[in-house]
């Protein structure tokens, strides 16, 4: 037997000669076998088994560099067959449920680093932010942008005459590119070799966790939930005829824009439909509980974007509840209640009429219902919400949990950010790869948009105390409104803590907002002080050069 000096995965290529097997795994042993010795066959099996299996990623992780990302997929498809522990059920190193956000971009990362993946899909690939979110929302609000500069073309010397909109045209555009980033999304699976395994995945009651899809076996060493949510919906038991109503998932199946439109609810989603819909020329009508929208944001977002809702024309109802929904020849009948604080709570019942489209926004669940994860040993918390801990981790050793199935900053960054860290912990020994939860920027797609990044005033003063924050702030109408009618304000907040004023949060409302945020967000997360901010020179003339000169 002669030793050829060869890079592992050369050797590994000829590992099915019996005889050299130990010489090509010589590299990967801690000790040298002398090239004249013929080691015992039970050596050779152990070697071969170690070579070919990839129930313990270790092996590669240690080895990772000096082997091409092919060599090593290579070898890893081969380890997809059946496993003798799991009998029936096809193996792979790392199975993932859900292709949303997180859970593609896990599985991705995961096939980069060489692991053999499958992502289970019971719906469309993409999950809710291409399919029925940010995607379709923003090309929504781009047409609803459209609309509200239409009002200001004559201002700008523009006749643009009649203008016609035709949701349809719309739609069908939307539609179409939303089904071209799903083909993109299968392509790019299929190209790195991950396995697409279409319909609803359930744990089974086997010793080893396993997944089964329409009575077929999946198993793996990691198994990744990424199952996200799904919008909270009212039961008619709940809210007479609370079922006529649609959800933000039906918004996106609506043929024609409607003409009256209700929506209840005060969070992020609510504003953005009910500013869609409204800026689009449907008459929209929001109903809140309390005073204000967005309550868990700053309160200068909060107080602002109220009245920036009422300004464009939205009927907003404080302080009011759906009490019943009833179906009439001329749409649908939304019966209101509404509490007056300043009359003793006094209740007055109002009535909205010929309504076609009432539309729930009052909150979201995780999709865990039916994935039988009580019997797995997986947590929840009251809510539904899988509980991991920092490393993603669930109750279970090799389940892991990503996205909005946790409840943890429903935002797609976060769902794709969290699944490629895993990734590099399980795939490339990265033993310390964690999401960083702090910090996260944020952005409403409202009229105008919102933009906030890290602790509100309330959060600062909670966690520091009130003599430790200062705070700055500045509200301004900006310059595009110079020689318009129609105006709109640009507000901005800085929360800065501790002598050194170490900007901590940044939270803004007005034109551009939106794509103002992102370059803050990093000053922000490398610990910018309000003196770094002071250093840099403005832009002039923007709204953002407004934050490096507010005193
Ligand atoms: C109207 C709306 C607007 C939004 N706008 C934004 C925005 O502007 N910016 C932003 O960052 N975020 C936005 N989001 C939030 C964003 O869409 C989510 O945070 C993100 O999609 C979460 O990703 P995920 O991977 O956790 O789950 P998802 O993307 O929801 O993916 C989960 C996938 O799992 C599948 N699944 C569920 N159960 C099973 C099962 N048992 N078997 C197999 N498959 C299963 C589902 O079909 C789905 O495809 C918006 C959400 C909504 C509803």
């Amino acid at each position: 037997m002669t030793i050829v000096k060869k890079s592992f995965w050369d050797l590994h290529s000829i590992v099915a000669i019996h005889n050299d097997t130990a010489v090509a795994a010589q590299s990967t042993l801690p000790f040298r076998v002398h090239p004249t010795h013929k080691p015992p066959n039970f050596l050779v099996m152990a070697l071969l088994i170690r070579l070919t299996r990839t129930r313990d990623p270790c092996w590669f992780i240690c080895r990772k560099q000096p082997f091409s990302s092919f060599r090593r997929r290579a070898l890893l498809r081969r380890s997809m067959a059946s496993d003798p522990t799991a009998p029936g059920a096809t193996r792979f190193d790392f199975l993932v449920i859900g292709g949303g956000s997180g859970g593609l971009a896990g599985a991705r990362r995961a096939a980069e680093l060489g692991a053999s993946t499958a992502v289970i899909e019971s719906h469309k690939l993409g999950g809710t932010c291409v399919n029925v979110g940010c995607v379709p929302k923003k090309v929504m609000w781009n047409a609803a942008v459209h609309a509200e500069y239409l009002h200001d073309h004559s201002d700008y010397g523009f006749d643009v005459g009649n203008v016609h909109f035709s949701w349809e045209t719309l739609k069908a555009k939307r539609d179409s590119y939303v089904s071209h980033l799903n083909r993109i999304y299968r392509n790019n699976l299929d190209k790195a070799k991950i396995q697409t395994i279409q319909g609803r995945a359930r744990f089974t009651d086997d010793p080893e966790p396993t997944v089964e899809v329409d009575g077929r076996k999946y198993t793996a060493p990691h198994i990744l939930i990424a199952t996200g949510g799904q919008p909270y919906v009212l039961s008619d038991a709940e809210v007479p005829g609370a079922s006529l109503g649609i959800t933000s998932d039906g918004f996106f199946e609506l043929e024609t824009l409607p003409k009256r439109s209700v929506i209840v609810g005060a969070g992020y989603i609510a504003v953005e439909i009910a500013g869609i819909l409204s800026t689009l020329g449907s008459k929209t009508s929001l109903i809140i509980r309390q005073t204000g929208v967005l309550r868990n944001f700053d309160s200068i977002i909060s107080t602002n974007c109220t009245k920036e809702i009422q300004n464009s024309g939205v009927d907003l109802w404080k302080n009011s509840h759906v009490k019943s929904v009833r179906k009439t020849d001329r749409g649908l009948e939304v019966t209101i209640v509404t509490i007056d604080p300043e009359k003793k709570n006094e209740e007055k019942i109002s009535t909205i009429q010929e309504v076609d489209c009432l539309l729930w926004a009052i909150g979201r669940q995780p999709n865990t219902s039916g994935l039988n994860i009580g019997e797995m040993g997986v947590d929840t918390d009251e809510r539904g919400h899988i509980i991991v801990d920092d490393f993603q981790n669930t109750s279970r050793p090799g389940i892991y949990a990503v996205g909005d199935v946790c409840g943890r900053a429903l935002l797609t960054p976060v769902a794709i950010a969290a699944g490629r860290k895993l990734a590099h912990r399980l795939f490339e020994g990265k033993k310390d790869s964690k999401l960083d939860y702090s910090s996260i920027p944020t952005v409403v797609f409202s009229h105008p948009p919102i933009g906030t990044v890290g602790l509100t005033e309330e959060e600062a003063i909670k966690s520091r105390g009130k003599e430790n924050v200062k705070i700055y702030k500045t509200s301004f109408t900006p310059m595009y409104h110079a020689i318009t009618s129609r105006k709109s304000q640009c507000i901005m907040k800085l929360v800065c803590v501790g002598k050194e004023e170490k900007v901590v949060g940044l939270h803004m409302q007005g034109l551009g907002c939106d794509e103002m945020l992102q370059g803050f967000a990093v000053a922000i997360k490398m610990g910018a002080t309000k003196a770094d901010f002071d250093k840099t020179i403005a832009i002039h003339p923007t709204s953002s050069e407004e934050f490096v000169t507010m005193r």
